[in-house]
């Protein structure tokens, strides 16, 4: 009976209009924690695991010696490698794919890799439409390990620090 009451006063009183409008009057006067994507952008850690590159050295040399490890521990099936050895008895990868359909951005490819060659940078913003290449080839991962070298090395230095 009092529930019931109780029930019907609230109803009466609009009592829970008026909470939710007191609700946003509190928040009315505080700073907004929304942005405005894509114009405004959130703190990104250097951590952050986007679309994948392959690294080179100062002198141009890939990094990448075909150990495979990256291919043994990912858990998406997602790398591809074939390597063969070169004349002067290195060995590096022929076929270096990753699929980004079966990709979960786990990280534990560059976690393994042993020369950071393999790295997860901070682009996301990318789309893949139906019928479009979903595989980044070897040489689609270095010339964006390329392109983006300047900001991975500086995310490497930044979390070497917290290491
Ligand atoms: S991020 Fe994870 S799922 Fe993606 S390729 Fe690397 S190991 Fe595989
Ligand atoms: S990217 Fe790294 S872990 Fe993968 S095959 Fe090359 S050297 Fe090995």
């Amino acid at each position: 009976m009092i529930k019931a009451l109780k029930f019907q006063l609230k109803t009466w009183t609009l009592w829970e209009l008026f909470q939710g409008m007191a609700l946003t009057l509190k928040y009315f006067f505080k700073p907004k924690i929304t942005v405005l994507y894509p114009e405004e952008k959130t703190p990104m850690s250097p951590r952050f695991r986007g679309k994948h590159a392959l690294r080179r050295y100062d002198n141009g040399e890939e990094r990448c010696i075909a150990c495979k490890l990256c291919e043994a521990v990912c858990p998406a099936n997602a790398i591809t490698i074939e390597s063969e050895a070169r004349d002067d008895g290195s060995r590096r990868t022929t076929v270096y794919d990753i699929d980004l359909f079966k990709c979960i951005y786990c990280g534990f490819c560059e976690e393994a890799c042993p020369v950071d060659a393999i790295v997860e940078t901070r682009t996301f913003e990318y789309t893949f439409e139906p019928g479009d290449i979903h595989v980044m080839s070897k040489d689609m991962l270095l010339a964006f390990g390329d392109k983006m070298e300047t900001q991975i090395a500086a995310d490497r230095a930044a979390d070497a620090k917290y290491r």
